[in-house]
């Protein structure tokens, strides 16, 4: 294998979010993906969790729209066969983590497929709402946090992507759905630290 160096992938201190036109979109942090005992558990996406529960307090605060994508799977889920049965509808292993649960108000979007935007009324629901720029959050960073973020920018919906909020199974995976954030959105990477609602 060739050496592969990651290109500069920019990144900026700060992001002003206009909270009226705002959603965070916690992508997939379901007991699957984020618990020990989940069917396809990243330690990262744990990680991330507490990073993810401050960022929605803020949001919440500063009135953000909150969205949760929610992996949902039928049988014979065409997807079984590259990730094994996971996230299957009505399951433990599909509820969101016990420290994220949505609340009252905010949107949770069912999706069959990595892209959170596939077959769902989500691009609807922003519109009524709103909601311009999405914050994107979640796991796994270069599988649904990038297909949702990437079909967002195709929407021209303004994307930002703390980096510290978004769970990869390897470094070079997390790198990987930076760099296309960047160079192929044109989505901005700050810190969940940065992400200024105001
Ligand atoms: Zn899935």
């Amino acid at each position: 294998m060739p050496h592969v160096e990651i290109p500069d992938i920019p990144r900026e201190a700060s992001v002003e979010i206009d909270a009226k036109a705002a959603a965070l979109v916690v992508v997939d942090m379901q007991h699957d993906f984020a618990h020990p005992d989940g069917a396809l558990y990243g330690p990262e996406a744990e990680r991330a969790a507490p990073v993810i529960a401050r960022l929605i307090a803020r949001a919440r605060e500063a009135g953000a729209r909150i969205v949760y994508t929610q992996d949902w799977h039928g049988d014979d889920d065409p997807e079984f066969a590259i990730w094994g049965e996971h996230a299957r509808a009505g399951t433990w292993g599909a509820e969101i983590v016990e420290a994220l649960r949505p609340q009252g108000g905010d949107e949770v979007v069912r999706k069959l497929r990595y892209d959170a935007f596939y077959g769902t009324a989500l691009d609807h629901r922003l519109r009524v709402l709103g909601v311009c720029e999405l914050v994107v959050v979640g796991t796994v960073a270069n599988i649904c946090v990038l297909h949702t973020a990437g079909s967002a920018g195709l929407r021209h919906y303004q994307i930002v992507v703390p980096a510290d909020a978004i769970a990869a199974l390897t470094p070079f995976d997390h790198a990987a759905a930076l760099r296309q954030v960047t160079f192929l959105y044109g989505g901005r990477v700050t810190t969940s630290d940065g992400v200024r609602f105001v």
